[in-house]
């Protein structure tokens, strides 16, 4: 039987800024064999096809043409092991938090610096899905996909993803071009911690904890994004709602003579150029005012200035006039390009 496709759904409970917003057509894809179908259904009613994990990275229009199909397939499998790892294929619908305590729950390790990481599995690669010191790229092995518009099967390795900082191929060259079903990921049987960021190593420092184990930098980073980030079940949001720039050496030089407090980094990801830094976005945006503008209805969070906020659950249209002042007043300011996070449709 055909999976039933559905008209004019409402999606604010489906995104975490809760905007309001329609999709034209909209299907929940819950069994991996009922995806050829439902594309090539897409195809001969000449549908726009867009995916949907749980709504944590994106920014709706009002109404969104086309066919949106929420990935829900579940299932977990050890595809290979040995002593030392396990490699694993874990369905693109599965919830990235869950499975992250199911691998510490087996004695599986790496992926604990990304606990509370909002949304699903298939989700995870599409922008390398980072914090605390680790990216997910690190425990990639493949992702298996269909293209959308042919309903074609691909398998790509990692390094076919071109995985860097917040970022990939499937949000540049292959954006919105497939639906991810499956990532296989390489994790270890021996504990490998790694908790030298600085906001984890403090909170572990203040429980006594110099040696951690796996389960207890699961338990700090837990404990830290509780009580910085706001819960999108609470006050909608999406995260971050900027990458943090990068710039050469001699950008930041010039940029520390004229302010010497401004935080950056070492810039280590994957595919930085040499000599690159990171440069914190919350503490650009903070300094050109935007955390006073408390009253406004759509604002930045008061404890985070790069997590903008929409606690009255207005339309996508009043964030991004936010995202567009901040990003005019760091250009003006700084003389820095900020970029979005979250993908903004049907715009
Ligand atoms: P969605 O928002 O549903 O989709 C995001 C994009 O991925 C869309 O373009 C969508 O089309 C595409 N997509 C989703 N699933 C598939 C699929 N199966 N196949 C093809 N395309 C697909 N991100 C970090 O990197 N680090 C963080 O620490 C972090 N913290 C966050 C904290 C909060 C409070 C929030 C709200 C967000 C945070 N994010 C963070 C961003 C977000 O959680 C991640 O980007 C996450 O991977 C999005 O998953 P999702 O299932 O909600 O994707
Ligand atoms: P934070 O510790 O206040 O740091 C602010 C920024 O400075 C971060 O974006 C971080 O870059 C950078 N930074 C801090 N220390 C660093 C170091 N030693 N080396 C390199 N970069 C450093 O960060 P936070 O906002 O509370 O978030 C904690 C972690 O969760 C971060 O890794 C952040 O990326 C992640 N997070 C991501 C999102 C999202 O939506 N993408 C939302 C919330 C939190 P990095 O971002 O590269 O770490």
């Amino acid at each position: 039987m055909s999976l039933p496709v559905q008209r004019d759904i409402p999606l604010q409970s489906l995104n975490t800024l809760a905007v309001p917003s329609c999709a034209e057509f909209f299907t929940v894809l819950e069994k991996a064999a009922d995806l050829p179908e439902v594309l090539a259904q897409a195809r001969q009613s000449n549908w726009t096809v867009r995916v949907l994990g749980e709504g944590s990275n994106v920014v709706f229009a009002q109404q969104l043409d086309g066919l949106l199909i929420k990935q829900r397939c579940c299932g977990i499998s050890v595809v290979e092991e040995d002593a030392q790892s396990v490699v694993l294929a874990v369905a693109a619908g599965e919830n990235w938090h869950q499975f992250v305590q199911w691998c510490l729950q087996q004695g599986y390790y790496g992926l604990e610096n990304l606990a509370l990481i909002p949304g699903t599995v298939g989700a995870a690669p599409i922008q390398n899905i980072g914090a605390y010191g680790v990216e997910v790229g690190g425990f990639l092995r493949s992702v298996q996909a269909r293209e959308l518009a042919t309903g074609k099967q691909l398998l790509l390795s990692r390094r076919d993803c071109e995985l860097d900082y917040r970022d990939s191929i499937f949000k540049r060259e292959l954006r919105d071009q497939l639906i991810i079903e499956v990532v296989q990921f390489r994790l270890s049987k021996v504990p490998q911690p790694v908790y030298a960021y600085p906001s984890l190593a403090q909170w572990l420092e203040q429980q006594g904890l110099d040696t951690p184990t796996p389960e207890q930098v699961f338990e700090a980073v837990v404990a830290v994004r509780s009580s910085r980030l706001p819960d999108p079940a609470e006050i909608p949001n999406a995260g971050s709602f900027f990458k943090n720039p990068r710039v050469d050496e001699a950008m930041l030089q010039q940029l520390l003579q004229a302010y010497p407090e401004l935080p950056h980094y070492a810039d280590e990801g994957r595919a930085a150029p040499p000599n690159s830094y990171k440069l914190a976005a919350a503490w650009l945006i903070e300094y050109c005012g935007f955390k006073e503008r408390s009253n406004a209805a759509v604002r930045v969070h008061p404890q985070h200035a790069l997590v903008l906020i929409n606690p009255q659950r207005h339309p996508a249209r009043e964030i991004l006039s936010l995202a567009g002042e901040i990003v005019s007043a760091v250009k003006t300011e700084f003389g820095l390009l900020l970029e979005q996070e979250p993908r903004s449709y049907g715009f």
